[in-house]
């Protein structure tokens, strides 16, 4: 601050970090961003912050940020600096000629849930107002989809039920596959607070997290699961409700369909669903599991809050219906305290998935077959809408490698770094004739691309961002753009070259294009978010100030709809050669891959990725603290540094992914979800050896 001088003006706007969507003063001299104070204002984060949004905001105004466009005929040549026209003229000529020679659906996009709700809604339009198909798909693809198809299909809409001062009432919290504190600091900070005011803890993790020592050792059950049997484990849970008669079975008369819950009842109380029965394959306690069961059902207001680690399995969908399950027979839906709360990732994983960004939906979570749904965006947008869902990400590389999927638009997104099995995701990118990258930086998918089209960060432009308790906050221009263009600009210009004549002038239309055609944003404006300060959905008329808390009268869908969840082994398998388990996960101050995190100060506080390993796994292979090795499976190796810890039970290691040296998912499989493609990041089967580095 001494150095840049005293602010002379500030910014309100929202962190473009994690699902939390904490609140900041922008404060500037002049032209130049002093720093970041926590808005005390802000309705999700209430004058908190964490590491990454105090600080790490530096790699806005990094060296390493490409301002001009640039073009290539081929990826083995050099990159041409070029003007904006040119590069979209080029853009444009390519994708229109592809889609001539290989037909419409031979192209699509990959948006990014770091960007904003305006930008992620211009370019689901144009893929299916322009590209003319569905081929539209977001990284929520590989964190949450599972969340979106598990509680649509129990709740109807795939959203949080609660908002994040519901925490305050909490009485027991059931923390699975989530590390809040490293995940959602802000949002962990107010847990622990719960807790040290007695209220009691279940963790369900293969790591002992840090949330664990938060709570009085008593009233904490940490429950140690093996990675890929979160479905064993929480179908446990139910059959020692359902068996033990602690269901709550007024709500689910009220509230929910009765004979589906029979139906329900009958399977879970088989009895290789009890925990002694699923004891070997979990590696969880039975009388553990029986305890947290008996405290979930009976102790007052349970809520559920889980992240990647629930969701990125072969089950992912599964677990989520698992646990939907588990909050309606407890009667923990619809009130304070209680609920099922996915601890969204990315700062706009709510609001990409709400935008229509997935190749089924259009925005609002409607199905792109139904001709109904189609007729309002046709209405709106004067094209006719493919009504075949288009494809996922998996499938456009696969359709890629296979000839027929050639041109890709990907906004804000390396997936090069961040999908599975690296070495497919670069040979579908190779095959593509057209690969336009839209960035801040010349990130590792841009390796494979022909035009890069420089980005904006959030710092940079107006527009809403959707946190994890459906609160749409607004993101205000800090400064000017960098590159020239705030990136919805970028999208109309690219979508105008290839003759769409779109006019929009500012983010302030697109929503109110957004609130026109899709009810839950009904009543959003630019002015209604500047008066409340933010807004959670749905808000319409029935709810013009919002809604906190979802479900609280009726489920979206009528009825509650309990879902059996048979747990079925992940085709991963530990064996001779491979007979670790690797699971991951983030750390406070780093960010997913690190593009943003790395290239600010807090890069001191992390310079390497390391692989936590039990004493005992590494006593047998002759290891110890800080060693390196090579960690190595079926799809690849890397090499990192050992960390020794009893954190991992003995079988499991785990790393973070936030340095490209390590590159964690070349190691990790192309097993997905069942339901939604979201890759199995949580279970690779591994090997661990000494290494001399790398
Ligand atoms: Fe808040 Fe998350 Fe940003 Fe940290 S990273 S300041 S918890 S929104």
């Amino acid at each position: 601050v001494a150095e840049l001088g005293t602010p002379d003006r500030s910014v309100v706007t929202t962190c473009a970090y994690c699902g939390v969507g904490c609140s900041f003063k922008a404060e500037l001299n002049g032209d130049e961003l002093v720093r970041m104070v926590p808005w005390k204002h802000g309705k999700a984060n209430r004058g908190h912050s964490c590491v990454k949004g105090r600080f790490a905001y530096g790699y806005a105004s990094h060296p390493d940020r490409i301002m001009k466009p640039m073009i290539r005929d081929s990826i083995d040549e050099p990159w041409r600096q070029v003007e904006w026209a040119e590069a979209l003229a080029f853009a444009a000529t390519r994708l229109k000629g592809i889609r001539e020679q290989y037909g419409r659906r031979s192209m699509g996009v990959i948006t990014s849930s770091r960007c904003t709700n305006e930008e992620t809604y211009l370019v689901q339009k144009l893929t299916r107002a322009v590209f003319l198909n569905n081929n539209t798909d977001t990284c929520a693809r590989v964190c949450h989809s599972p969340t979106g198809y598990g509680l649509g299909q129990t709740f109807g809409t795939s959203a949080g039920t609660q908002d994040f001062d519901s925490v305050e009432k909490v009485d027991v919290a059931l923390v699975i596959g989530a590390n809040p504190t490293d995940g959602h600091p802000v949002f962990a900070s107010r847990l622990k607070k719960r807790l040290r005011q007695g209220a009691k803890l279940i963790v369900i993790d293969p790591r002992r997290i840090d949330m664990v020592k938060s709570a009085h050792i008593e009233a904490a059950h940490h429950l140690p699961l093996t990675p890929g049997t979160n479905v064993a484990v929480v179908t446990a849970l139910g059959h020692v409700i359902v068996t033990e008669g602690l269901y709550d079975e007024a709500f689910i008369r009220e509230r929910c369909d009765w004979d589906e819950f029979q139906a329900f009842a009958e399977f879970v109380s088989d009895k290789r669903h009890a925990p002694e029965s699923t004891a070997l394959l979990t590696g969880v306690n039975a009388q553990e599991l029986r305890a947290a069961a008996r405290l979930f059902a009976k102790g007052g207001n349970g809520a559920i809050y889980y992240g990647l680690g629930v969701t990125e399995h072969s089950q992912g969908s599964t677990t989520v219906m698992a646990l939907a399950n588990l909050a309606m027979m407890t009667g923990n839906i619809g009130r304070d305290g209680v609920g099922v709360n996915p601890l969204r990732g990315q700062n706009n994983v709510q609001g990409s998935c709400d935008m229509g960004s997935f190749p089924h939906e259009l925005p609002g979570y409607r199905h792109v077959k139904g001709p109904e749904v189609r007729k309002i965006f046709e209405d709106a947008w004067g094209v006719s809408i493919d009504p075949e869902p288009g494809l996922r990400i998996p499938n456009m590389l696969d359709a890629a490698v296979e000839g027929t999927f050639k041109a890709l638009y990907c906004q804000g997104e390396d997936i090069l770094q961040s999908d599975p099995d690296t070495h497919h995701v670069a040979a579908g990118l190779k095959a593509m004739e057209c690969v336009i990258v839209h960035d801040l930086f010349l990130n590792e998918t841009a390796n494979y691309a022909h035009v890069f089209l420089p980005g904006s960060s959030f710092l940079e432009k107006n527009g809403t961002f959707t946190n994890a308790e459906r609160r749409i906050n607004k993101v205000r221009k800090v400064m000017a753009p960098k590159n020239g263009y705030e990136d919805w600009e970028v999208t109309q210009m690219l979508a105008n070259a290839m003759g769409a004549g779109w006019a929009y002038t500012h983010p302030e239309q697109i929503m109110a294009e957004i609130a026109a055609t899709t009810p839950s944003f009904a009543g959003v404006t630019y002015d209604r978010l500047d008066e409340l300060g933010s807004i959670q959905w749905p808000c319409n008329e029935e709810h013009p100030e919002g809604t906190p808390l979802m479900h609280v009268d009726g489920f979206v869908r009528g009825k509650g709809r309990f879902i059996v969840t048979e747990y079925v082994a992940t085709d991963e398998k530990t064996g001779p050669r491979f007979p670790l388990l690797l699971t991951t996960g983030r750390i406070l101050s780093q960010y997913n891959v690190g593009a943003q995190t790395r290239r600010t100060e807090n890069s001191v506080w992390h310079d390497q990725d390391e692989l936590e390993l039990h004493p005992h796994d590494a006593e047998n292979r002759g290891l110890k603290d800080g060693d390196w090795v090579r960690l190595a499976s079926r799809t690849g190796e890397t090499t990192l540094r050992a960390k020794v810890t009893d954190r991992v039970s003995p079988g499991v290691v785990y790393t973070t992914f936030h340095h490209p040296d390590t590159q964690a998912n070349v190691v990790t499989t192309d097993f997905s979800d069942w339901a939604t493609n979201c890759p199995e990041y949580k279970v690779t089967a591994v090997q661990v050896t000494p290494s001399n580095g790398p």
